[in-house]
């Protein structure tokens, strides 16, 4: 076996154990992944060149619900390298290792895997992977653009609706092409909460006191203005799949609803955007 490739720790809630280790490694989960061949709802972190998997159950019959009714949140699992897991795993049986699959099964990122029972390990449950994507040839992960995404969706626990996923998959010239005199559209590394992008605007109109005003404004995003923050359009998200996303029309402390999608949004702009001012 060539290295430890991760450690899987089982938890309760992958979204909240996700929160607490990147603060603890100081760096972001920078992959969730459903496998659904084991009935586990996994994140992923990388510190230097070491992994964490964080393991949620989906299902009161997946491995880790019986392990966390038993002996509670805490160290799963111990997952090896390996260049050839079927010869590993016949080297283990010769060996009298009590294997838990007879064959390499798919498991996170796509790997082969198979676990040894951990009475057979002294107490520990061991994986075996077989894959290409070793942390030491990918060094700092760089994020795509589609891994932005569903981080921005695993971090604010909101959901992206179709249509707004994607205008910001749009190259930047794609965007850019909806410009039109002092109408500006962002780019995802600009879209931002209404807080952060408008709360500290203290010029012409004031928008220091849309917080206050907007209801549940962390929810608000803005994705474009007109004139320089004279106006600006934000929209909705909610944390499921909703069948309305209301854009608003911002304008210092008023607002007001324009239309209840970003699809709508982009039909009225388009057809004339003069009827999106307030
Ligand atoms: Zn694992």
């Amino acid at each position: 076996m060539n290295k430890v490739e991760h450690i899987g720790i089982a938890v309760n809630n992958v979204k909240l154990a996700g929160e607490i280790y990147s603060k603890l490694l100081n760096t972001p989960v920078y992959k969730t992944e459903i496998v659904e061949s084991e009935a586990v709802e996994t994140a992923f972190l990388q510190s230097g060149p070491n992994k964490i998997e964080l393991l949620q159950a989906l299902n009161d019959d997946s491995a880790i619900a019986k392990f966390i009714s038993k002996r509670g949140e805490g160290i799963h699992h111990i997952a090896f390298d390996v260049d050839d897991i079927e010869a590993e795993m016949d080297r283990l049986k010769a060996e009298g290792f009590v294997l838990l699959n007879d064959k390499p099964k798919r498991g996170a990122d796509n790997k082969l895997v198979c676990f040894v029972h951990p009475k057979s390990a002294n107490g520990v449950l061991i994986e075996l992977c077989q894959g290409n994507d070793y942390p030491e040839k990918t060094k700092r992960k760089e994020l795509t653009l589609e891994d932005e995404l569903s981080l921005f969706q695993f971090r604010n626990k909101l959901i992206i609706p179709d249509d707004l996923l994607a205008y910001l998959k749009l190259t930047d010239e794609e965007i850019d092409a909806y410009n039109e005199d002092m109408f500006v559209f962002y780019k995802f590394s600009e879209f931002k909460s209404v807080k952060e992008e408008v709360s500290d605007y203290g010029g012409v109109p004031d928008y220091r006191k849309i917080v206050d005003i907007l209801p549940q404004h962390q929810n608000c995003f803005v994705f474009a203005e007109y004139s320089i923050h004279l106006m600006v359009f934000a929209i909705r998200l909610y944390d499921d799949n909703s069948d309305k996303n209301e854009v608003y029309t911002i304008c210092g402390s008023s607002y007001e609803v324009v239309a209840n999608s970003f699809e709508e949004f982009m039909a009225i702009y388009k057809d004339d955007f003069s009827k999106l001012f307030i």
